[in-house]
C-alpha cells in the first residue's frame, strides 16, 4: 500500500545528548573526521548502513542506545568537546577579520581595502555532502567548496540556491549499459535543513508574480554550512497551485519556460529571501552580490527594482540603479562551450517582465530585453542570453582558470568590439578544492605525526619530504584497498540491478586489485569530456590492462543529462567494454557518481586521467582534488592544468587543436595516451626499490603535493575572490551608495562621455628624441594631440602603447603608459606627452588612443568606447 501522505517524525533526545542535535544541525560535521567519529560512535553500524547521515542516524537509533549514551561519562566528554570546538569554529576571529581589522569600520586601512559586511553568493547547485543531493556535478561542488572555505577563513557569505525535491537523478544501468534514472523524493525534514521562520512561528516566504496567474509562493530552508547560511526557495507548498510546485521539482529538468520559471526563482526570489533573512535574524544585507554562472543574473533586476519602484525604496531613476547595482555585481562565467550558454527565447522573457504584472514590475520590459540581447556581429535577434546579461549588470567579471579568461576575452569579445581580445575586462580566478572535504584522512594523519595541522598550510608543504617513503607508500596502498572494496560493493550492487544473480557474481571478489596501478575517470559525460577516448584502440586498451608484469587498472564513473542520448550511447560503450570476462577486474564502470562516492574515489587513485577536447574544460576540479591526495594527473593542456603543469607533477597529453578532423585528432590524442601509461606510467609505478617501495614514483607524488597543493586549495580561491573582487567591488559600491550622490554622477558622467565621444580624435602624433639609428638605452619622447570636443581632459586618458612590431605592425605585449597633459588649446584641443626609454632590441611600434577615464570604473574598457591614432 501506498501512504498519500509523508513526514519525518524527529527524535526527541534525551537532555544530556542535545548537543547531538546542534552538531547534526551544521554540516561541518561533513568535513570534520573528529565530529564524524562522534557520531559513529552513537551506533558504528546504523552510522554506516544509513551512508554517514546524521539525521537519518538520530532518527533511527534506538530509545535504549540513547538511554545507555545519556549515561555513558566517557561519550558525554566527547560530545562536549565537540559541541565546544563547533562553538568556537562558529565564532572566533579567524582569517578575514584578521585581515581587515583595521578596517573593521571598512572605510581604508593598511590593507588598503572594504570589508564587505556580508556577499550574497548565488547558484543554481550546491554540492555540500551526500545527503544533501542538490547538485550535479563540478559547478555545484565548487559551490559547495566556495561556502565551505569561506566559513573557514570567516568571509561572511550568505549562499542563496534552490531546494530541489529530486535534487539530481540517481543513475543506474539497464542490463545492456543504457542508463536509467530515477528521481527519489527528499522529505526536507528529513534533512539537515530548517525552516526559516518569523517571529510568531510561521514559515516565512516570499513572492513572484507569473504571467497570467496566481504569484508564485517560496518558502526557505537554511542549510548550516559552518558560518555560512544557504537559503534554498522551495515551492512545495500549500496554496500553490501544481505546476508551481513542480518549478522546484528537479535540477536541470523541463523546457525553457521551466527553466525560466527556476531561474526567476533564484534570481528575483533569492534577493527577496535575503532580504526576508536579513529582516528576521538581523543579519547584515549583503554589499556584494556574486552570480556564480548565469542562472542567477535576475537578480539584477530585482536589485534594480528595489532601487527605482520599490515601497520605500530611494526611488532612483533606471541608469543610477544600474550603477548601484553593477558595482556591487561580480559575475563569474564557467562554461567556453557556446551551447552551454543559457539563453531564452526573447518572447518568454518579454512575457514574464511584461510590464505591470511581471517578475520585477515597474522595470521597463524593453530594458530588461535589451540588458540580454546578443545585438553585436553574429549574434541572434530572437534570443535572451543570461550570460551577456551577467556582463551588463557586473561591473567585474571572470573566467574560472587563466586559459578560460582568455577563451572568455574571445568569446565575448563582441560586447567590447572597440578593444582587442586581450583588453575586455573579463580577468580570471582559478578554481580551488576544499582540502578537509576531499583530502582522506590518512593523508592528514601522515601529517599530523610530523606535528603539522592541516590549518597551517605552509608548514604542511613544507614537511612533505621528511614523511619516509615506505609510510606514504603503505598509505596509498591502504587507500588504493578502501576504493577496491568499495568499488567491488558497488559493482556487486549494480549488477543484482541490471538482473544477475549473487550466484554469478563471484568474480567480483576478485574485480581490481589494491596491488595494481589505478587510474580513475570519473566526471560528467557532455561530448568535449570525451569518456571514451580510451576506447579509441581497444585492443592497445586491453593489451595495457591485462599485462603481465605490469598491468594497469580503470575506475570510471559518470552521469549523462538525462536529455542526452549521445552521453548515454558513451555510458553503454564503455559499460559494454568493462562487461567483457576478459577485462572485467581491471576496468570497472560504477554508476551513480557522487560526493559519496567521490570520497574514497580520488584517494585511492594513483593517475587521475582527464582528456578533455582543448579548451573546453573551464577548470576541472577533480585533478586537483586527486592531487591533494597525492594522485598524479594525465591530463590534457586544459583549464586548471594548462596553467599548472609543471613538467614533473604528472603527465600532459599532448593535444591535437589546431586538426579539424575531429576523428584524426581522437586517434592522435588517444594514442598519445596510451603511449604515455605504457612508457611514462607504469614503467615508472612498478620499479620498486628492495622495500617495494616506488622512490621515483614517489618523487613526483611529493613534487605534485608541493608544487599543486597550495594552489590548488579553495581557501587560496575564495581568497582571490575577496581581495581582487569582492572587497573592490564593496568599496565602489559603498562610495557610489552613499546618497546615491556618486552614482547618479557616475551614470550622468557615462551619458555624457558616450554622447560626446564621436568628437574625440587623436589628431597627431610626434615622436622625438630617437635619431636615424635608434639603441637601446635611448629616450623616445611622444606628444599627441588630441581633440576632446565639450570633454576635458579629465574625462579621458591618453595611452601609449608600444612595444615589440611584427610583420604586420601589430603591437605584439604592448606596454602602455599614461601621457601628461602638457598645454590645452582653443576649442577642446590639448596636448599631452611622455617619455619612454627603449628597453630591447628589434622592431618596435608605438602609437597613442584616448579611452574614458573615472575612479569608479573598473577597466578603461567599461563603456566600451576608444580613439585610436
Ligand atoms: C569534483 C567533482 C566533480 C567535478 O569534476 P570535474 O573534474 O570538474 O569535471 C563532479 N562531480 C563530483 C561528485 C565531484 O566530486
Amino acid at each position: 500500500m501506498r501512504a498519500i501522505r509523508r513526514f519525518t517524525v524527529r527524535p526527541v533526545l534525551p537532555e544530556p545528548l542535545r548537543a547531538l542535535d546542534a552538531l547534526a544541525g551544521n554540516l561541518r560535521w561533513s568535513w570534520h573526521p573528529p565530529t564524524q567519529d562522534v557520531f559513529a560512535a552513537v551506533d558504528a553500524q546504523l552510522w554506516e548502513s544509513t551512508g554517514h547521515d546524521p539525521v537519518r542516524l538520530l532518527g533511527g537509533v534506538s530509545r535504549s542506545r540513547l538511554e545507555e549514551l545519556a549515561a555513558d561519562e566517557d561519550f558525554l566528554g566527547r560530545l562536549r568537546a565537540a559541541e565546544a570546538d563547533l562553538q568556537s569554529y562558529l565564532t572566533e576571529d579567524r582569517w578575514y577579520q584578521r585581515a581587515f581589522a583595521d578596517v573593521a569600520d571598512a572605510s581604508g586601512g593598511s590593507t588598503g581595502g572594504v570589508a564587505p559586511r556580508a556577499v550574497g553568493y548565488f547558484s543554481p547547485e550546491f554540492g555540500i555532502t551526500a545527503v544533501l543531493p542538490q547538485y550535479s556535478g563540478g559547478l555545484g561542488i565548487l559551490a559547495g567548496d566556495h561556502l565551505k572555505a569561506a566559513s573557514d577563513l570567516g568571509v561572511p557569505i550568505i549562499g542563496v540556491g534552490l531546494f530541489y525535491k529530486h535534487g539530481y537523478f540517481r543513475q543506474s544501468l539497464s542490463r545492456d549499459g543504457w542508463q536509467q534514472e530515477t528521481y527519489p523524493v527528499l522529505d526536507p525534514d528529513g534533512l539537515p535543513i530548517s525552516a526559516l521562520r518569523e517571529a510568531d512561528g510561521t514559515p516565512a516566504t516570499i513572492s513572484i508574480a507569473l504571467p497570467g496567474g496566481p504569484d508564485l509562493v517560496a518558502r526557505i530552508w537554511v542549510a548550516s554550512v559552518g558560518r555560512v547560511p544557504l537559503l534554498m526557495l522551495d515551492t512545495d507548498i500549500e496554496g500553490n497551485p501544481d505546476h508551481y510546485v513542480d518549478v522546484t521539482d528537479r535540477l536541470y529538468g523541463g523546457n525553457s519556460e521551466h527553466r525560466l520559471r527556476q531561474e526567476l526563482l533564484l534570481g528575483v526570489g533569492g534577493v527577496r529571501a535575503l532580504r526576508a533573512y536579513s529582516r528576521i535574524t538581523g543579519a547584515p544585507a549583503p554589499e556584494v552580490f556574486h552570480t556564480n554562472e548565469g542562472h542567477a543574473g535576475f537578480l539584477g533586476l530585482e536589485r534594480i527594482r528595489e532601487l527605482t519602484v520599490a515601497e520605500g525604496g530611494p526611488r532612483l531613476d533606471f541608469e543610477t540603479a544600474l550603477e548601484v547595482g553593477r558595482a556591487s555585481t561580480v559575475f563569474t562565467t564557467h562554461t567556453p562551450v557556446p551551447a552551454g550558454i543559457d539563453r531564452f527565447p526573447r518572447t518568454l522573457v518579454e512575457q514574464y517582465f511584461a510590464e505591470g504584472s511581471g517578475a520585477t514590475p515597474g522595470v521597463p520590459v524593453e530594458r530588461v530585453l535589451a540588458l540580454g540581447a546578443e545585438d553585436y556581429a553574429g549574434g541572434d535577434p530572437s534570443v535572451f542570453n543570461m550570460a551577456v546579461m551577467g556582463f551588463r549588470l557586473a561591473q567585474r567579471a571572470n573566467g574560472v582558470s587563466l586559459l578560460h579568461g582568455q577563451v572568455s576575452r574571445g568569446m565575448f569579445n563582441g560586447l567590447w568590439p572597440a578593444f582587442d581580445e586581450a583588453e575586455v575586462p573579463i580577468g580570471s580566478i582559478t578554481n580551488g578544492v576544499h582540502a578537509p572535504t576531499w583530502v582522506a584522512r590518512e593523508m592528514f594523519g601522515l601529517a599530523a605525526e610530523q606535528g603539522v595541522d592541516f590549518d597551517d598550510p605552509d608548514t604542511f608543504w613544507a614537511i612533505v619530504d621528511k614523511v619516509p617513503g615506505d609510510q606514504v607508500w603503505a598509505v596509498k596502498r591502504r587507500l588504493r584497498e578502501r576504493l577496491v572494496l568499495d568499488a567491488r560493493r558497488r559493482l556487486c550492487e549494480s549488477w543484482e540491478n541490471r538482473g544477475a544473480a549473487k550466484a554469478e557474481l563471484g568474480w567480483v571478489d576478485e574485480a581490481l586489485s589494491p596491488d595494481v596501478l589505478t587510474i580513475g575517470f570519473a566526471r560528467r559525460v557532455p561530448s568535449y569530456k570525451r569518456l571514451t577516448l580510451m576506447l579509441r584502440d581497444p585492443a592497445r586498451l586491453k593489451r595495457l590492462l591485462l599485462d603481465p608484469e605490469r598491468p594497469v587498472q580503470l575506475v570510471i564513473a559518470g552521469k549523462s543529462h538525462p536529455a542526452d542520448d549521445g552521453g548515454k550511447r558513451l555510458i553503454q560503450e564503455m559499460v559494454r567494454f568493462a562487461d567483457d570476462p576478459e577485462v572485467r577486474h581491471r576496468i570497472v564502470f560504477l554508476p551513480n557518481y557522487d560526493i559519496a562516492m567521490a570520497q574514497p574515489l580520488y584517494p585511492g587513485c594513483d593517475v587521475w586521467l582527464n582528456n578533455p577536447l582543448r579548451p573546453y574544460e573551464a577548470c576541472g576540479t577533480s585533478g586537483m582534488k586527486s592531487a591533494l591526495n597525492g594522485g598524479l594527473n594525465l591530463s590534457i593542456l586544459d583549464g586548471w592544468w594548462d596553467e599548472w603543469y609543471d613538467g614533473q607533477n604528472g603527465w600532459a597529453i599532448p593535444s591535437a587543436d589546431g586538426l579539424d578532423d575531429p576523428d584524426r585528432r581522437d586517434d592522435l590524442e588517444a594514442s598519445a595516451l596510451y603511449d604515455l601509461i605504457e612508457n611514462e606510467i607504469a614503467p615508472r609505478f612498478y620499479d620498486v626499490d628492495e622495500d617495494g617501495v616506488p622512490t621515483r614514483w614517489l618523487e613526483m607524488l611529493r613534487h605534485t603535493l608541493k608544487s599543486l597543493g597550495p594552489k590548488v586549495l579553495a581557501t587560496r580561491m575564495v581568497r582571490d575572490y575577496v581581495r581582487q573582487l569582492y572587497s573592490p567591488a564593496a568599496g565602489n559600491a559603498r562610495s557610489l551608495n552613499s546618497d546615491y550622490a556618486g552614482a547618479r554622477d557616475l551614470a550622468a558622467w557615462k551619458q555624457r562621455v558616450k554622447g560626446a565621444w564621436s568628437q574625440v580624435r587623436v589628431e597627431h602624433v610626434e615622436g622625438s628624441g630617437v635619431g636615424d639609428a635608434p639603441q637601446v638605452g635611448d629616450l623616445l619622447s611622444v606628444r599627441a594631440f588630441v581633440a576632446l570636443g565639450e570633454l576635458s581632459p579629465d574625462d579621458v586618458d591618453v595611452q601609449l602603447l608600444y612595444g615589440r612590431a611584427d610583420a604586420d605592425d601589430l603591437l605584439r605585449d604592448s606596454t602602455c603608459t599614461v601621457l601628461d597633459l602638457t598645454e590645452s588649446y582653443e576649442a577642446g584641443r590639448h596636448s599631452f606627452g611622455a617619455q619612454v626609454a627603449l628597453e630591447q632590441a628589434g622592431p618596435f611600434g608605438y602609437t597613442v588612443r584616448v579611452v574614458p577615464r573615472n575612479g569608479h570604473l573598473a577597466s578603461y574598457a567599461e563603456l566600451g568606447v576608444v580613439s585610436t591614432a
